[in-house]
């Protein structure tokens, strides 16, 4: 992993929180005119609040432990958020054979039995069909358990406080915002449309992501930044001509995979960032 020191603090931009890995992403930030965001996490806020649970053949008192135990191991702020909810401390022993699939959730043996805990594609994959379930602007946590549905917790998560700033500072400089989420095309669309971001794709896997970020990186001239979380995100990090990272200290392969890594969890930092390099380069100049 690449220790936090290999960024150089450049002038202002470090005592803004905002670390640049080498003066060669400071010309690259000054020609950005893309800036593509990930949602959970970077736009909002990455701290779901379990909304209802909803079992089926069993309590929730149990949906929610099996689930837990299941996220256990997980960072993913749907994980964090479950776990929350339970309030105490899970014994590690019931668990083993652990696995988080990225864009879709996670598996694990719990008590004997197999939990299987994420969206319609994780169903999909025990060959549960939920596809008609689908319609809701809140975002589904579907549990199984050994293969049979055993029921969801509907959860949501809010906007961060600074998101529709940093989209309309952007905008104010010319650059064309998108945004690309993993979640539903509900809850895509919703927070695309709050925030009047350019364009959104939803239910994209990581590997599309990348692909979905390259078809916009080549839409115009100008330098591209993609801006994520580090959860699931380092391929487009690293694509991208400014990969922008946040709230990830403690994510070894995001701050690896960023060329500029952003202290505190502010997606308004994006737009000062590039304003700090333009100035930059003019003094340079
Ligand atoms: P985003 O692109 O919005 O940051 P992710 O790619 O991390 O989201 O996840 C996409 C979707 O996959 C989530 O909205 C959720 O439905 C599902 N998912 C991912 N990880 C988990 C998990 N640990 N538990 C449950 N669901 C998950
Ligand atoms: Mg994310």
């Amino acid at each position: 992993s690449v220790p936090l020191s290999y960024y150089c603090g450049i002038g202002r931009a470090s005592k803004d929180g905002i670390l640049v890995k080498g003066s060669t992403f400071i010309e690259a930030l000054s020609g950005i005119d893309k800036a593509v965001f990930d949602k959970t996490g970077t736009l909002t806020k990455g701290e779901f609040s379990v909304n209802r649970i909803e079992p089926e053949g069993m309590s929730e008192t149990e949906l929610l432990d099996l689930a837990a135990c299941a996220e256990a191991f997980s960072d993913h702020p749907i994980s964090k958020s479950i776990i929350g909810r339970l309030g105490h401390d899970i014994d590690p022993s019931r668990i083993s054979d652990s696995s988080a699939i990225p864009g879709k959730g996670v598996e694990a043996m719990v008590d004997g039995r197999v939990v299987t805990v994420g969206n319609v594609r994780m169903m999909k994959e025990c060959g549960i069909d939920l596809e008609s379930e689908e319609d809701r602007s809140e975002t589904n946590v579907y549990v199984a358990v050994d293969g049979k549905y055993a029921g969801r917790l509907v959860i949501s998560d809010g906007l961060k406080d600074d998101a529709e700033d940093a989209v309309s500072s952007l905008k104010d400089m010319g650059v064309r915002t998108y945004m690309l989420t993993g979640d539903t095309e509900p809850v895509g669309k919703a927070v695309a449309e709050r925030l009047r971001l350019d364009g959104y794709k939803a239910e994209m896997l990581p590997r599309d992501k990348t692909s979905e970020l390259e078809r916009i990186m080549s839409s115009s001239e100008g330098k591209t930044c993609f801006v994520g979380d580090g959860i699931n995100d380092s391929p487009a990090l690293a694509r991208a001509d400014v990969g922008i990272a946040m709230g990830c200290i403690g994510s070894d392969s995001a701050v690896e995979a960023a060329d500029v890594v952003i202290l505190d969890d502010s997606p308004s930092k994006v737009a000062s960032s590039i304003r700090i390099s333009k100035r930059t380069q003019t003094i340079v100049a």
